[in-house]
């Protein structure tokens, strides 16, 4: 039954009633739509993942991408929170990365090179001199292929497959990546990342979402309240490469261990704000990595809404969208800079070239595994 139907006839039944409708609806996996299709004419899917409590998720093979997600407010109000585009079309040239899965590896390696087990590695550079999120043909920008897995207890999945040749984009070894996106009945968009490879290589996958609590096309994203459990950041220089420091958040405009609204210091008098032209940087993040914990909340205190994050992985990267610049986006929005935020969960930016930092070295016979989670819900209005 197509989905306004279907919720006008919920919407005459009982909340018993609609809520098995909704239940058994979900159990049956996701369902999909064509999406259009490539420029060499390989057809594009579009999956839509839903549970019973109203929340849906559409995923597009191509990039492994979330084109939208709709949750409710406080009121019951669905609104779709991620930025986006209405077709294929504007998801197959450069774009800012809406939804994306990024790989093979996320954020910036510096001069696009690095050196592993004593051979130097010479990588696309596609951010001035420097390698940005996987390169001029990152796994966004890649067609994926799709497996739905039908619901069960932990909801809808839908597992995206994408194998990267050995030497593309300059990278060693083979890499199979496997993205799976679960919405779980309790609304979390749980997303389970696997890789493995042929060679000794690098890898750091992460999503490139960007959010607005409020609706996508609503406006900017200052006033929204984030916190992060993160007592250091990893500073950068002018190309917004890390110096190696981690450097402690406190007394900082970067000091988001309470709730604080995203407008407050982003333009504060601070070169690492500078830098950034606002928040472009990553956070260290409290707790062991490996171990799935809480690291972050963001809420719209206007609609309500509110997102954890809740990750295995050591770092963050808070991208608060300086670069949109007027984009043409779904329902005829237009996203002007700070439209939308992103909470890049990663291993730090030009790992590869700080001993430092946690490693992203995988080697053949490891399995890559890393899982991050945003859980959405409703903040009491204060
Ligand atoms: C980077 C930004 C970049 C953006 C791409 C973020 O992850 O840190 O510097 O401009 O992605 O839209």
């Amino acid at each position: 039954m197509p989905r306004l139907l279907l919720l006008a006839a919920l919407t005459a039944m009982s909340a018993l009633q609609a809520g098995v409708v909704l239940n058994a609806q979900a159990a049956q996996g996701p369902t999909m739509t064509p999406f259009g299709k490539t420029q060499e004419g390989q057809p594009v899917e579009r999956y839509t993942l839903r549970n019973a409590s109203g929340m849906e998720v559409d995923v597009s093979t191509w990039g492994a991408t979330v084109t939208r997600i709709a949750v409710p407010d406080r009121n019951g109000k669905i609104a779709d929170v991620a930025l986006g585009f209405d077709t294929i079309d504007g998801y197959l040239t450069r774009h800012p990365y809406f939804g994306s899965t990024i790989g093979r590896y996320g954020n910036r390696i510096g001069k696009g090179r690095f050196t592993l087990n004593g051979v130097e590695y010479k990588l696309a550079t596609n951010n001035d001199a420097n390698h940005l999120h996987g390169g001029v043909r990152g796994f966004d920008m890649r067609l994926w292929k799709a497996r739905p897995v039908s619901g069960g207890a932990d909801g809808q999945s839908l597992e995206l497959t994408y194998v990267s040749a050995d030497g593309e984009e300059g990278y060693p070894g083979k890499l199979t990546a496997i993205v799976t996106y679960t919405l779980t009945p309790k609304n979390a968009l749980r997303i389970d990342y696997r890789a493995t490879t042929d060679k000794d290589t690098v890898v750091n996958l992460t999503n490139h979402s960007y959010f607005n609590l409020a609706g996508h096309g609503s406006g900017d994203i200052l006033g929204h309240e984030l916190r992060l459990d993160a007592d250091r950041f990893t500073p950068v220089d002018k190309g917004l490469i890390p110096t190696g420091e981690l450097k402690p958040v406190a007394g900082t405009p970067f000091d988001f261990r309470k709730p604080t609204a995203i407008g407050a210091r982003i333009d504060a008098d601070d070169e690492q704000i500078r830098f950034g032209g606002g928040y472009d940087h990553n956070w260290v993040l409290n707790g062991e990595m490996g171990k799935m914990r809480h690291v972050a909340r963001l809420v719209d205190p206007k609609s309500g809404r509110a997102m954890d994050v809740r990750t295995t992985e050591p770092g963050v990267q808070f991208y608060s969208g300086n670069f949109l610049d007027g984009v043409k986006g779904k329902d005829g929005a237009v996203y002007q800079k700070r439209a939308g935020l992103c909470l890049e969960t990663q291993h730090y930016p030009d790992s590869p070239n700080k001993p430092s930092f946690p490693s992203t070295v995988l080697k053949p016979g490891q399995e890559y595994r890393t899982t991050t989670e945003y859980v959405f819900g409703i903040e009491k209005a204060k």
